[in-house]
């Protein structure tokens, strides 16, 4: 079975966030006919999750939680899902302690105890009662007893914690990254201070089924768009017929030559490296190994996640009854992440960006390329770039916006 390629308007590929939102908009308020290719065997992205041997929900790419302050992000999700009111709260583990996270005031109180009056009127005197400091700013304080604090919230939470995760030490890294946790002046333990947060009331794979469900798109899954798409001559080459299940390598083969040139939009939101054979070198990414346990016991963790900010190789646990709202379900699976280095060796997965300057500017030349031919590059991947769902959602709507209306 094939697929008549000039029977759409658009190709996207990849069925994560960014590509379901471009799709559902080219479709919907466009009135395209969308061709979606997705290289796993699943939509999703990194937000898919299936039902474990227990019936809880496991998030296969690692926990993910949505919390959002967009009003358009909020009210566009909320047309594919309800929602369970989650508010995530993350401890960690120092020693034998378990002290929330972002530090903020109760984790003070627990870990100075004896001065924690005088700290708290100090940091409100400076900061402003619910500010969020970045360890880096705090870090600056002259006052001694502020560089108390900055030293202990420091090494206790964020040295080793940001080691594992990026192998290298807090300062060395992009300083928007440790400041999406900050330390938080107020008595707040939740991770996110969104005005809305949640968890998709059947999950996430639920919500993409709905979100791609119109008429107008046609879902590929299982189909690396490498094999498929080809740029040659700044043009976007495209086989003439869409194969249900495709090889890379022998699909590339057995369609060579039979390539042709491909009028619609393409909304991309894969590496765009390697869309581009590399050709410059490779983008560096972090990748992880999730390491799943089923366990016959009905609760590990006090929390969904704990953090491992001073000891292990791993960096966190998630038990994903708690996220999910299951904790009455028996059974429990639990998930450890271990970071490393992408090399882009088969069945490695690119999940962080390592933006840099150096690495932003590398970035900056495939970008041009993709200029070039007229190729939409969207998403954490395409874009080289952290974005949170909802983030990511806002943005891919925008660039609809223009797409459509423009
Ligand atoms: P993805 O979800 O990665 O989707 C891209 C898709 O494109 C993938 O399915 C991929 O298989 C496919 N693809 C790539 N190349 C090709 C190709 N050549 N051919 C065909 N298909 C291809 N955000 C939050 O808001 N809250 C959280 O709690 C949170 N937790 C996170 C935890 C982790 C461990 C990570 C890594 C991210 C987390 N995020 C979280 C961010 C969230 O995952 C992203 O916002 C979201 O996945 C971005 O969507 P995307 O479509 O850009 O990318
Ligand atoms: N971080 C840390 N210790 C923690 C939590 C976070 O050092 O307990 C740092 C770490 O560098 C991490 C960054 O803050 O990469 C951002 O944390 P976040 O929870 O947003 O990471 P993500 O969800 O992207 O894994």
């Amino acid at each position: 079975m094939t697929t008549d390629i000039n029977s759409f308007d658009s190709i996207v590929v990849g069925a994560g966030f960014a590509g379901a939102v471009a799709a559902r908009e080219l479709a919907e308020r466009g009135g395209e006919k969308v061709l979606v290719l997705e290289s796993r065997d699943h939509i999703g992205g990194n937000c898919y999750d299936e039902p474990d041997k227990y019936g809880i929900l496991v998030h296969v790419y690692g926990p993910h939680i949505f919390h959002t302050n967009s009003e358009r992000a909020y009210k566009y999700l909320s047309r594919f899902t309800e929602w369970i009111d989650y508010s995530h709260e993350v401890v960690a583990k120092v020693g034998d302690e378990e002290i929330p996270v972002p530090f903020n005031l109760n984790t003070l109180r627990q870990v100075f105890p004896k001065d924690a009056e005088e700290l708290e009127a100090l940091l409100i005197e400076t900061f402003g009662e619910g500010a969020r400091v970045p360890i880096l700013k705090l870090r600056e304080a002259e006052d001694e007893r502020l560089q108390k604090i900055a030293d202990y919230v420091y090494r206790n939470i964020f040295l080793k914690y940001t080691m594992k995760q990026w192998g290298k030490k807090p300062e060395e890294i992009d300083p928007s990254v440790s400041g999406r946790v900050p330390v938080v002046i107020s008595h707040d333990n939740r991770y996110f201070q969104d005005k809305w947060q949640g968890m998709p009331k059947e999950g996430f794979t639920k919500l993409f089924e709905r979100l791609l469900d119109h008429e107008g798109i046609t879902v590929k899954t299982g189909v690396d768009a490498g094999s498929f798409i080809k740029i040659e001559n700044d043009r976007i080459l495209v086989c003439d017929d869409v194969p249900d299940e495709c090889d890379r390598d022998k699909a590339s083969a057995s369609k060579a030559g039979e390539k042709k040139k491909f009028t619609g939009k393409v909304i991309y939101t894969g590496l765009l490296d390697e869309l581009f054979d590399c050709r410059y070198g490779r983008l560096p990414y972090r990748s992880l190994r999730f390491d799943v346990e089923c366990r016959d016991e009905d609760r590990f963790q006090s929390h969904g996640v704990v953090n491992y900010t001073v000891s292990e190789d791993f960096t966190r646990i998630s038990e994903f009854k708690h996220l999910t709202g299951q904790l009455d379900l028996h059974g429990t699976t639990i998930m450890r992440e271990y970071p490393f280095a992408y090399s882009g060796a088969e069945g490695e997965v690119p999940y962080y960006a390592i933006n840099n300057p150096e690495n932003d500017a590398l970035y900056a030349r495939y970008k041009e390329l993709a200029d070039q031919v007229g190729l939409i590059p969207l998403g954490r991947l395409a874009e080289y770039k952290y974005y949170n769902i909802d983030a990511i959602v806002d943005h891919a709507l925008d660039v609809m916006d223009g797409l459509i209306e423009g």
